[in-house]
């Protein structure tokens, strides 16, 4: 039985008032234009527009991180997820880059290209069928929890910030504080439709060779156009447990405690600076009907100062969505930097971490530290260290608009990164660590020989997602 519920924006609501559609290709100036002069291709015909009006181009050209910058040619509006084929199968004939943008939440110009951006916008379907959902890919997560709960259901990992696409966080990972029962959003998907870098449109699942290449696969080797999602029985309730420690040690013990007994639904934490050291902060979740026993939620773990709150599940998954949206328009750097960490070396390395770094270094941004078992994560794209347990560290700097700190912050990345790399650690390639030739080869590790034949198959030409700098 279908319990549906479709949701969608208008797919022509995106054409900017007097934006003038493109018809034709120059192939020798790369040049698309509205008007076809001799020589010039004629574009196949789209439900949906190809546009280069200045606010589009300027839209595509900046992300989250404001550090990078790169003007597309033209921008897609797509119509249909057919639009996107027909696209890609020019781009392909005619070697022309291309790289869909979704929320454009990137911070160091993955979503962008000099080619044609793709805006997934406007592709936003979703449909809720039993126990699973099915999405096109410019949908955002909080779409979906609006789609989903009206059916008792919620996708059973959140990221923080639930304003990203889709498509956005299957093509990096998708991580949560339900991470450590679930695995990440990409270890929740069932069946995938994706363009390959050739324009042709394919289905595929789990056991797959294209699925284990899509997910978390950086846009690399096909764009996601619908994702086919488990969804989970939604709890009424949120109770909220925030402990602060003053000692490192205290918080990373506790989370071990919590991810190996698996008491809460969600396990997360932050590092916070208070008059020159650092508060380690404990946010652990319960969902609940009925409200949870609070000493037996905090049993055995460490004495911290502690705060508890009850919310409703649509407030607490929405916790930090006006603040993220009130900050974007500020256009204010955001040099960030993501690393999975070993279990055995997260604490020291933390340790020195946190010694070096000033407020100044990190701006408001939070910085989070939270773990979850290795176990639970089955794509083979996302590369985690070798640990049973791993923890993410994200300092989310957010700076004033300095070119000079910015560019120090930059180089400061890239030093953590190579320091990480000599305890095991990689990178969540979500954050903005300056590329050296060598790292991708190094962060695929045993994988890259398949990642290398994955291009050649399913991109030859190497027109996709430019933006991630891994196949130059
Ligand atoms: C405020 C904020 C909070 C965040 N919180 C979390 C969090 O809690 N957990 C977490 O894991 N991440 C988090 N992120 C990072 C986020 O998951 C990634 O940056 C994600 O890629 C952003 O999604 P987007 O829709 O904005 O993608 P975009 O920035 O538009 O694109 C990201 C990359 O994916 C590619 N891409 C986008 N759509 C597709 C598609 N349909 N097919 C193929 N490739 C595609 C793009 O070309 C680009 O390379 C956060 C980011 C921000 C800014």
């Amino acid at each position: 039985m279908v319990r549906g519920v479709r949701m969608g924006m208008g797919r022509r609501r995106f054409l900017a008032a007097g934006a003038v559609a493109v018809v034709a290709f120059d192939p020798i100036g790369m040049r698309w234009s509205a008007h076809a002069a001799p020589g010039d291709l004629r574009v196949p015909d789209l439900d949906g527009e190809l546009v280069t009006d200045p606010a589009a181009l300027a839209e595509a050209a900046e992300d989250y991180g404001q550090i990078a910058h790169r003007t597309p040619r033209a921008v897609l509006l797509p119509g249909s997820v057919r639009d996107i084929a027909v696209l890609v199968g020019f781009a392909h004939r005619h070697r022309i880059a291309v790289a869909v943008r979704g929320q454009g939440h990137s911070t160091f110009g993955q979503a962008q290209t000099a080619g044609v951006v793709i805006d997934s916008r406007p592709l936003s379907a979703i449909t809720v069928s039993g126990r699973t959902a099915v999405v096109e890919a410019g949908a955002t997560w909080g779409a979906l929890i609006d789609a989903a709960l009206p059916h008792g259901l919620t996708p059973p990992v959140m990221t923080d910030y639930v304003g990203l696409s889709v498509g956005g966080t299957l093509s990096v990972g998708g991580i949560g504080g339900a991470s450590q029962h679930h695995g990440l959003q990409v270890d929740t998907v069932r069946q995938l439709e994706v363009v390959t870098g050739t324009g042709e449109l394919v289905r595929c699942r789990r056991g797959d060779r294209l699925f284990a290449a899509v997910l978390a696969g950086l846009g690399q080797y096909g764009l996601i156009t619908r994702a086919w999602l488990d969804l989970v029985p939604a709890p009424a309730s949120a109770r909220v447990y925030k402990v602060t420690y003053t000692r490192l040690s205290d918080l990373t013990a506790a989370q071990r405690t919590l991810i190996r007994d698996g008491r809460f639904s969600y396990v997360e934490g932050q590092l916070a600076p208070v008059d020159g050291g650092w508060a380690h902060i404990l946010e652990a979740v319960a969902y609940y009907d009925t409200p949870p026993d609070d000493t037996a939620m905090l049993a055995g773990l460490p004495t911290g100062q502690v705060e508890i709150a009850d919310l409703p599940l649509r407030a607490w998954l929405n916790r930090v969505t006006d603040l993220v949206d009130a900050i974007r328009p500020l256009k204010l750097p955001n040099p960030w930097i993501n690393l999975f960490l070993p279990d055995r070396a997260t604490d020291r390395f933390v340790a020195s971490v946190l010694a070096d770094l000033t407020p100044t270094e990190v701006g408001g941004g939070p910085i989070l530290l939270y773990p979850f078992p290795r176990k639970r994560v089955s794509a083979p794209m996302l590369r985690v260290p070798n640990s049973d347990v791993v923890f993410l560290l994200s300092i989310l700097r957010s700076v004033p608009q300095d070119d000079a700190l910015v560019r120090t912050l930059l180089a400061d990345n890239r030093a953590m990164y190579e320091k990480s790399l000599a305890i095991g650690a990689t990178q969540y390639p979500i954050g903005s660590i300056p590329a050296e030739p060598g790292d991708w080869a190094r962060h695929y590790g045993a994988r890259y020989p398949q990642a290398v034949l994955d291009k050649a198959t399913y991109d030859p030409r190497r027109i996709l997602t430019p933006g991630q700098g891994i196949f130059r």
